[in-house]
C-alpha cells in the first residue's frame, strides 16, 4: 500500500514521524485529541490524499477492508499500526465499514497546507472531525439504497415501577429525506413498533441499554447506540426540539406528550452529534396515534415475506410482486405503507379512491408514469444540497423534478374527478416556485459532474468573470502545447513533453537517452534541471514558471466563482426546501397510487370493501405472489368466509386439513396478504372482499417449516404462539400454519387442540388453522365458530392429483404415501409402505380408537366452557354491573347483598 502511495502533498507531515522519544509529536498529539474525543468511533484522519488510521483503528480497519497494515513512526516506544483509504475511495471503504456495524468519525483538514506552513516550520496543519458516518444517519447516495428509507430510532420509555407498564415513545427520523415521525407504544407493542420501523440504528439512552428486562432483546437487534442521559434529557427536550426548528415552542406540532418529545429531541441531538456544523432539513415530527396501524411483528413480518423472502432475498416477495412504482421514492414510500398498513376505513378508503381513479382513466396513469420516470430523487438530493454534501447533479435533479412536477400538475389537473389525495398532490406540486427551476438550468452545464470540487459545471455564458478567466486558463494551455512544441525544435528533441504534477507544477520532460543535451550549454541557459528519475530527466524554464502562476490563478479564480456560484443556488434551493420536500412527498404519492393501479389492472385485482365490522369475506381470493409464478390462469381462486356466524357476533376460526403440497399453507398465507394489501390502500387479487379493518395480523408456521431460518426448535415456535394466545384479540387474523408440528405426535396434537379451544374462548378473533392432525376436526362440533375445512385432491389410477380447492369440510386421508410416490421414494419402500399402512387401518378400525380415552379428549367432550373460577367471576360481576344503587331502596339494597354473599357461598361449597 506504501508504495503506491504518491508523494506526499503537503510537503510538511509524514504521518506521526519516525520518533523514539516518549514524548508524542505535535502530529500524534493532534490525532491523539481528536480520538480521544470520539472514542466509540474509527478515526478517518485526512492527510493528503489520503484518510489515515492507526492504532486499534488500523488493525480493526485492515480486518474489516482486507487492506494492508503497515506501521508509521513511534509512539511511546512503540510501532504505530497504520493504514489508510485513498479519499476518491472513501465511500466505498465507509460503506463496507458501516455495513460491518461500525462508526467512523472524518477528520478534515481545515486550512490549506500552505496556511499551516506560513504559522512555521512545524506547524500542524488545523484538523477537525467534520462528521460521524453511523448507521442511522447516512446521505451519501453510494451508501444508501435508493428504494429502502434509512431510519435513526430513539426509543424513550416514561419512569413506571413495574416493567410490566412502561410507557415507550418512538422517534424515527430518515435524514437522507427529512422524514420524521413520532408512535407511543407499550412494552407489548415495542418489538412489533420496532419492527415496523426497519431502523438503521436505534439509540437509547445507557440507562435503558442496561436496563435488565430489556436488555437481551435490545442486544439482539442490530445497530443499536446506547448514548449518554443528557439526550434523552426530558426537561430540556421540548427546548432543544424547538430550537433546531427555529421555533420558540413546540405547540405547532401538535400536542406532544413529555415522552414523545423526549424521543423526538433525542433523535435531534444525536443528528446534531453526527452531523456537526450541518443542519438536515427535517420536517416537523409528525405524529402517529395509537392503533391507525395494522400491528404486524417481526415473526409475521418474516413468515409472510413482505419485503424480504426468509432466505433474505427481495425476489418472491409482497413487495417485489406488487411493486410498480417507477421512481425510487415511490418505491419507499410503498415500502412504508406495507410495513404500516392502516386500520380506519376511511382512510384507507381515500386511498383506494385514488387508486381506483388511475384504474379507470388509463391514459391518466400512463401519462403520469412516464413523467414520473423523468423525475429525480428530489427528497435526497435536497437533504445532501441542505448539509452541503450536495453535487451539481443534485441541483440538476432539483431542476428536473421542479419541471416533472409542473408537468405532472398540468396533467391531473386536467381531471375535475381526480380524488382527494391527487388533488392534495396536485397542489403541493403547484405550491413550488416555478421561478427556480430556470434559474437553475440557466447556470447549469448541459454535462455535470458528480463533485463540485473540480468546477466545471457552470454554463458558459452565465457569468462573465467565470468566462474571463476560463477563457485565460484554456488560453494559457494553448501556450503551453506552443511552447512545447517550440522546445522540442530548440533541443532537437521530438519526444520532449511537458508535463504536469502537484510536486513539480509544470516541466518539461526528457528520456535520460536525451538528457545531457538539456544539461550541456547552450541549453542549460534555458532548462534548469530538477529530476532525474529511472528513465527520465525533468526541467523547468523560466517563462513555464511564469505562465504556471497565471494559470494557476485563472484557474483558481475560475474554481472559485463557480463554488460561490453553487452556494448561491444551494442556499436558494435551501430557502424552498419546505416547498420541495412537499412535492417529493406529492410525486412519491402519485408514483405508488399509480403504481398499485398499474398492478390492480395487470394482476385484475379488485376495490376491497373496508370497515368497521368482524367480516372477513373474500371470493375467489389468489396468493399475489404464487399466482406471479405459475403459468397464468392456472392458480386456482379460493372463496373465504370468517364472518361471525349468524349465531354470534365473533368471527370464525377455519380448521383446514388437507395432504401436503395441497396448498394450505398457500392459501392460509393468501389471506393474510390480502390483509395487507387491503389496509395498505391497494387493489387486492380476488372477485370481492370485504374486510372488517383487521387491528393486528399474526402468522405463525409449525417449526418444521421454519428451517430456513436456521433455529428450527420446537420452542422457537412456542414461542411465537405464545405471543399470539396473549395478545390477539377480537378484530385480530390470526394464521396458525401446523402449529404442534415440531413435537411428538401427542405433544403435538394436545397442544394443537388447546391452541385452538383458547382462539375461539378467550381471543375470540378471526382464524386460519392448517393442521395435518385429522383428529382436531372433532373440534367443529364442539365449538360453535370452529368451521372445517379441506383443500380437496382427487385419487386417480393410483396417484393423487391435487386440486387446489379449499371446501367445506374434513380431509378424508392423508395421502401420505402418495405423495412420497410422487416424490420419487422408490417403489419397493412405497408397496412395503402400503403393506403396513393397510395392517395399521385394520387394527386402529378393530380397536377402540385409542384417543377417545384420552383425558384430553374426554374434557373436550364436555360443551367447552371457562374455568369454573372464571364463571363464578363473570356471573358475581354481572349481577353487581346489574345493580343500580341509585334506583334502590335500602331495603332492595340490604336484598342484593345477600344474594351477592349468597352466591359466593354456593361457589365455595362446590
Ligand atoms: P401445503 O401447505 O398444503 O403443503 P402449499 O401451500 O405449500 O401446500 O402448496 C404446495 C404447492 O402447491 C405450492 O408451491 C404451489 O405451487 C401449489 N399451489 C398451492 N395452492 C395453489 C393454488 N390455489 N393454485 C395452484 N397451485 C397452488
Ligand atoms: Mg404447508
Amino acid at each position: 500500500m506504501d508504495a503506491l502511495r504518491p508523494i506526499n502533498q503537503t510537503g510538511l507531515e509524514q504521518g506521526p514521524p519516525a520518533e523514539s522519544a516518549a514524548r508524542a509529536t505535535p502530529v500524534m498529539e493532534q490525532y491523539l485529541e481528536l480520538k480521544a474525543a470520539n472514542p466509540d468511533c474509527l478515526l478517518f484522519y485526512r492527510m493528503g490524499d489520503f484518510y489515515e488510521l492507526f492504532f486499534a483503528d488500523a488493525e480493526i480497519a485492515s480486518r474489516a477492508l482486507g487492506i494492508v497494515l503497515t506501521k508509521r513512526g513511534k509512539h511511546l516506544g512503540r510501532d504505530i499500526p497504520m493504514c489508510g483509504v485513498p479519499v476518491h475511495r472513501a465511500d466505498e471503504y465507509l460503506q463496507r465499514l458501516i455495513k460491518a456495524g461500525h462508526r467512523v468519525a472524518v477528520c478534515e483538514q481545515i486550512e490549506d497546507p500552505a496556511e499551516a506552513r506560513r504559522r512555521g516550520g512545524k506547524s500542524v496543519v488545523r484538523r477537525n472531525v467534520t462528521r460521524l458516518v453511523t448507521p442511522g444517519t447516512l446521505t451519501e447516495d453510494s451508501l444508501l439504497d435508493p428504494r429502502r428509507n434509512n431510519y435513526l430510532l430513539a426509543i424513550a420509555r416514561a419512569r413506571v415501577s413495574s416493567g410490566d407498564d412502561s410507557r415507550f415513545a418512538l422517534a424515527w427520523v430518515d435524514i437522507s429525506t427529512g422524514e420524521f415521525r413520532l408512535a407511543e407504544c407499550d412494552r407489548a407493542g415495542l418489538a412489533a413498533a420496532i419492527a415496523r420501523v426497519e431502523p438503521g440504528e436505534i439509540i437509547v439512552s445507557d440507562a435503558l441499554y442496561s436496563d435488565a428486562e430489556l436488555l437481551p432483546y435490545l442486544r439482539s437487534l442490530p445497530a443499536v447506540t446506547p448514548v449518554t442521559r443528557d439526550v434523552f434529557d426530558g426537561s430540556t427536550a421540548e427546548r432543544r426540539l424547538a430550537a433546531y426548528f427555529g421555533l420558540a415552542t413546540t405547540d405547532g406540532f401538535g400536542a406532544l406528550s413529555r415522552l414523545e418529545l423526549t424521543a423526538a429531541a433525542a433523535c435531534i441531538s444525536y443528528v446534531e452529534r453526527t452531523q456537526l456544523a450541518e443542519r438536515p432539513a427535517l420536517s416537523p415530527p409528525s405524529r402517529e396515534r395509537q392503533g391507525t396501524t395494522l400491528v404486524i411483528d417481526q415473526a409475521t413480518r418474516s413468515n409472510l415475506e413482505l419485503v424480504r423472502t426468509l432466505s433474505g432475498e427481495r425476489h418472491g416477495t409482497l413487495m417485489a410482486a406488487i411493486d410498480r412504482t417507477v421512481t425510487a421514492a415511490g418505491s419507499r414510500l410503498m415500502a412504508q405503507r406495507l410495513a404500516a398498513p392502516l386500520t380506519d376505513p376511511q382512510a384507507i378508503g381515500r386511498r383506494h379512491d385514488a387508486v381506483e381513479f388511475f384504474v379507470v382513466d388509463a391514459t391518466m396513469r400512463e401519462h403520469v408514469r412516464g413523467r414520473l420516470k423523468a423525475a429525480p430523487d428530489l427528497a435526497r438530493a435536497l437533504a445532501r444540497i441542505v448539509v452541503d454534501r450536495g453535487g451539481p447533479r443534485d441541483l440538476a435533479a432539483i431542476r428536473d423534478g421542479i419541471g416533472a412536477a409542473a408537468a405532472l400538475a398540468d396533467e391531473l389537473e386536467k381531471s375535475p374527478a381526480a380524488a382527494d389525495e391527487l388533488v392534495s398532490a396536485a397542489k403541493a406540486l403547484r405550491a413550488l416556485d416555478p421561478g427556480l427551476a430556470p434559474r437553475l438550468s440557466a447556470a447549469l452545464a448541459d454535462e455535470l459532474p458528480h463533485l463540485k470540487r473540480d468546477g466545471g459545471f457552470v454554463r458558459a455564458g452565465y457569468d462573465a468573470a467565470l468566462d474571463e478567466a476560463r477563457a485565460l486558463r484554456d488560453e494559457s494551455r494553448r501556450v503551453i502545447a506552443a511552447l512545447q512544441a517550440r522546445y522540442a525544435e530548440a533541443a532537437g528533441v521530438r519526444a520532449l513533453k511537458i508535463r504536469h504534477n502537484n510536486v513539480l507544477g509544470y516541466f518539461v520532460e526528457v528520456t535520460a537517452q536525451h538528457g545531457d543535451k538539456l544539461l550541456r550549454s547552450p541549453l542549460n541557459g534555458t532548462f534548469i534541471h530538477r529530476q532525474t528519475l529511472a528513465g527520465q530527466l525533468r526541467f523547468t524554464t523560466a517563462e513555464l514558471g511564469e505562465l504556471e502562476a497565471r494559470i494557476a490563478s485563472a484557474a483558481e479564480r475560475a474554481l472559485g466563482i463557480e463554488l460561490a456560484t453553487f452556494d448561491a443556488l444551494a442556499t436558494e434551493v435551501g430557502a424552498a426546501a419546505r416547498a420541495i420536500k412537499e412535492a417529493a412527498e406529492a410525486l412519491a404519492v402519485l408514483d405508488a397510487t399509480a403504481g398499485l393501479a398499474e398492478i390492480a389492472v395487470e394482476g385484475q385485482y379488485v376495490r376491497p370493501q373496508v370497515d368497521q365490522s368482524l367480516d372477513f369475506i373474500i371470493e375467489a381470493g389468489r396468493h399475489p405472489v404464487v399466482e406471479q409464478t405459475l403459468a397464468s390462469g392456472s392458480f386456482v381462486a379460493n372463496d373465504c368466509d370468517l364472518s361471525p356466524p349468524r349465531s354470534s357476533t365473533e368471527g370464525r376460526i377455519y380448521l383446514l386439513t388437507g395432504p401436503n403440497m395441497a396448498g394450505k399453507s398457500t392459501y392460509l398465507r393468501q389471506n393474510a396478504l390480502i390483509t395487507i394489501l387491503a389496509q395498505m390502500g391497494s387493489f387486492v387479487p380476488a372477485r370481492r372482499a370485504k374486510i372488517g379493518a383487521v387491528d393486528r395480523l399474526f402468522s405463525r408456521v409449525g417449526a418444521a417449516d421454519d428451517i430456513a431460518r436456521g433455529r428450527s426448535t420446537f420452542m422457537v415456535e412456542m414461542v411465537e404462539t405464545a405471543a399470539i394466545l396473549n395478545q390477539a384479540g377480537k378484530h385480530s387474523l390470526v394464521i396458525l400454519d401446523e402449529i404442534g408440528r415440531g413435537t411428538a405426535t401427542f405433544d403435538g396434537l394436545s397442544i394443537a387442540w388447546a391452541t385452538i379451544e383458547h382462539l375461539h374462548e378467550a381471543n375470540r378473533c378471526r382464524a386460519l388453522f392448517a393442521t395435518h392432525f385429522h383428529e382436531l376436526t372433532a373440534l367443529a362440533a364442539r365449538l360453535e365458530r370452529v368451521f372445517n375445512a379441506t383443500v380437496r385432491v382427487k385419487e386417480w389410477q393410483g396417484e393423487v392429483v391435487f386440486l387446489h380447492e379449499v371446501v367445506a369440510g374434513a380431509a378424508d386421508r392423508s395421502y401420505g404415501i402418495q405423495v412420497a410416490k410422487l416424490a420419487g421414494l422408490p417403489a419397493p419402500v412405497i408397496e412395503r409402505a402400503k403393506a403396513v399402512l393397510a395392517k395399521l387401518e385394520a387394527e386402529d378400525r378393530a380397536a377402540p380408537r385409542a384417543f377417545e380415552d384420552l383425558p384430553l379428549f374426554a374434557a373436550a367432550n364436555e360443551p367447552l366452557r371457562p374455568t369454573p373460577r372464571d364463571a363464578a367471576l363473570n356471573r358475581m360481576i354481572a349481577a353487581l354491573e346489574a345493580l343500580n344503587p341509585d334506583d334502590m331502596s335500602p331495603r332492595d339494597a340490604l336484598e342484593a347483598l345477600y344474594t351477592l354473599k349468597a352466591m359466593r357461598s354456593s361457589e365455595q361449597g362446590r
